[in-house]
């Protein structure tokens, strides 16, 4: 890579470019990225050379409907393409289905699908505007499984966002509490959460959160979600000391 001089700057688009807002990247940006991308333990396994085949594409629901190729990725890695590859984190990598066809066909013993995750990871980390928008309808969903060891609960199932179901809507739209409520698992009769998770469990799942690094990627991306989380994380906490404390008295 020594050929691009280190002063190099690619003008680039954040976001909406009808938004106008322009940034600028240096040379020494996206090749930290990419190493990021490549130092990662798991880039050897997953990328093993490329025939540029095109199976993985031909394979991959998502390059039917969405500007997206794994074979394209998967050159972009391959030839160490600095600036095509920070491109597509911008925008493509995010239409993924992480389904892992394309895992199954590569000739290579390639993981498109494991590769465009690593790309994912190394945007959070670095807090690419692309992975905020992307990441900003989840906020919900995320709140609920920190608070609730649940992703989705029936009462965030609203009709309007499902027209996709046609006529078995009406299943949401029936009397869910009531329903529920006839459901001989105790742990089964609230609409608030798909079930009950109990507090020794969410206290572990808080842990291997922070020993995994999912918070820090989390307050890289959204801080006051983050804010909000911790406060969550320490109230359950305290909660589970005082029934650890009563349980010895
Ligand atoms: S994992 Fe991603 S790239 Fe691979 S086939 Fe599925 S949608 Fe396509
Ligand atoms: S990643 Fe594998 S399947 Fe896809 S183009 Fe390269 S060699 Fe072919």
């Amino acid at each position: 890579m020594g050929h691009h001089s280190t002063t190099t700057r690619v003008q680039k688009y954040i976001g909406d470019p009808t938004e106008g807002l322009v940034k600028e990247v240096s040379y020494e940006v996206m090749e930290e990225i990419f190493q990021d991308i490549q130092s990662d333990l798991r880039f050897d396994h997953e990328l093993n050379g490329c025939l540029n085949c095109g199976i993985c594409t031909a394979t991959c629901p998502a390059a039917h409907y969405y500007d997206f190729s794994p074979r394209e990725i998967v050159q972009l890695l391959w030839t160490e393409n600095l600036e095509g590859i920070y491109d597509a984190m911008q925008e493509k990598i995010w239409s993924c289905a992480q389904c892992y066809t394309c895992a199954a066909r590569c000739p290579f013993g390639n993981s498109p699908g494991g590769l465009v995750m690593l790309m994912r990871e190394t945007a959070i980390k670095h807090g690419m505007e692309s992975a905020k928008s992307v990441l900003r309808p989840f906020s919900r969903v995320m709140l609920k499984l920190i608070s609730t060891g649940n992703q989705l609960s029936p009462d965030m199932i609203n009709p309007d966002h499902f027209a996709d179901w046609g006529p078995n809507i009406c299943k949401v739209d029936a009397p869910l509490k009531l329903l529920r409520q006839a459901i001989p698992m105790p742990t089964l009769n609230t609409i608030k959460t798909a079930w009950e998770t109990n507090l020794k469990t969410s206290i572990e799942l808080y842990t291997i959160w922070e020993e995994t690094g999912v918070l820090d990627q989390l307050e890289t991306i959204d801080e006051n979600l983050f804010d909000v989380i911790v406060d969550i994380m320490d109230e359950k906490r305290d909660d589970w000391e005082d029934f650890l404390d009563e349980e010895e008295d």
